[in-house]
């Protein structure tokens, strides 16, 4: 057969341990035999970065600017220890946070459900999508380390040199601090993205923050949001009959938890990252959770929503038999290559993502998964499989599947 062939390359981001591996085996296995494969190739790994003074980060930013779709791979964001096992130059921020703040924009976290894996809150029968807050707060923010007596301000001077002076704390001794900041206009694109993707979706928007402790903050997120809410999306809420609702983000945890599932929970960039874990975990497992990055100009980064399974990564080396989940990894590129078929009009590599994705599915369902599926499923006929043989199980199935 002869391959597929596309118009346009997708920004590929390659990235750390584990995830490197699988990245390698999910081209040469499940994609090149079908398509040739156009990509524009950004090596995020640690190494590259290091290298480059991370310049290679914000390159494949802005190629992803001028493409319109990425795919990545997960990649280590360095802390200390890192920082020593690499002998690196410099803490790198975290890659995935530099590309949001020059992409902004909204993460979308969904669950892939498969049945067999039932989630581990029982009253959870639909998925429960994660939209993240792609810039700001934690992620950009500004850090230090106080060593010694000593008052720290906030201090904001505007063009005319005017000058707002608040006292943050008075130290008598060491201790830690922190600025960070965000932008209305990054909220209110938050905000219509998440509107957007609930009227797509004819799902209801949950949306929570901390309001009542962070007076001016989070009381603007929620502002902004009630806001655009009340002027544009309103009506169009009402028409598709789903609904809009704010609340703390406590109260948010504990009606989630009770809750059937079904609906959009917009976050705030912390909260989001902590949340989606906690949801992708509670569906099965980590490496169920898809993630896509949509910016307000249109363009799209697609990842797993989980790391570089360094763990996993280890007992390779060590050359031991590994059992990695590669599920999110497989949806980061099916749902990459689909859009990117949208784009250009190529059926073709639409049918194509929607096989793949649905031979991954039906290849688990059959009772073929790796470990961390089976600890859960609940199919009596598992059968626990290493990482590069999940793979070519799900190439058996999509090649039956396509005829
Ligand atoms: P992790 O997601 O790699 O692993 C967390 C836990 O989930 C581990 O127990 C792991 O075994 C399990 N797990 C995750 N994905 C799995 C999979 N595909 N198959 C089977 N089990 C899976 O997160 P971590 O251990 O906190 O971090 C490891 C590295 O990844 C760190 O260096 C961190 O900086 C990086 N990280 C990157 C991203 C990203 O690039 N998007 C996100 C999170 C963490």
């Amino acid at each position: 057969m002869q391959k597929i062939q596309m118009k346009t390359p997708l920004v590929e981001m390659d990235g750390d341990e584990m995830t490197r591996i699988i990245w390698k085996s999910i081209k040469e296995i499940l994609l090149q035999p079908y398509i040739d494969l156009k990509t524009e190739y950004f090596d995020l790994g640690l190494q590259k970065r290091d290298d480059t003074e991370d310049q290679i980060t914000i390159d494949s930013a802005k190629a992803t600017q001028k493409y319109g779709v990425a795919v990545k791979c997960a990649t280590i964001t360095p802390n200390a220890q890192r920082v020593e096992e690499y002998k690196l130059k410099e803490m790198w921020k975290s890659p995935n946070g530099t590309i949001r703040a020059i992409l902004d924009g909204t993460v979308f976290r969904a669950p892939i459900v498969a049945e067999g894996i039932r989630p581990l809150v029982p009253t959870w029968k639909k998925p429960i999508i994660i939209a993240r807050h792609a810039y700001g707060d934690v992620y950009r923010n500004v850090e230090y380390r106080v060593s010694e007596p000593g008052k720290a301000e906030l201090v904001f001077t505007n063009e005319k040199g005017e000058v707002s002076r608040q006292t943050i704390f008075e130290y008598k001794d060491k201790g830690v601090l922190m600025g960070m900041h965000n932008l209305d206009s990054s909220i209110e694109s938050f905000a219509r993205s998440c509107f957007n993707y609930a009227l797509d979706l004819k799902q209801d928007l949950w949306f929570s923050t901390k309001d009542t402790i962070s007076k001016q903050y989070d009381h603007t997120f929620k502002d902004i949001f009630q806001d655009i809410y009340d002027r544009e999306y309103k009506e169009k809420f009402e028409e598709a009959q789903i609904e809009y609702f704010y609340t703390l983000i406590d109260d948010a945890v504990a009606r989630v938890i009770r809750s059937e599932g079904g609906y959009i929970w917009a976050c705030k960039n912390y909260d989001g990252d902590v949340m989606s874990d906690m949801i992708a975990t509670a569906f099965g497992s980590l490496a169920m959770m898809t993630s896509v990055l949509v910016s307000p100009d249109g363009n799209f980064e697609y990842e797993a929503a989980h790391g570089t399974v360094t763990r996993h990564y280890y007992k390779h080396l060590k050359g031991e038999e590994t059992s990695t989940n590669s599920m999110a990894t497989i949806f980061a590129w099916s749902g990459a290559l689909r859009k990117r078929g949208e784009l250009d009009g190529l059926n073709e590599l639409v049918e194509f993502a929607n096989q793949l994705e649905e031979a991954s599915l039906k290849t688990i369902e059959s009772g073929i998964m790796t470990k961390d599926l089976a600890l859960i499923s609940e199919l009596p006929n598992k059968k626990t499989v290493s990482t590069e043989q999940f793979l070519v199980e799900i190439k058996q199935t999509l090649d039956s599947i396509r005829g």
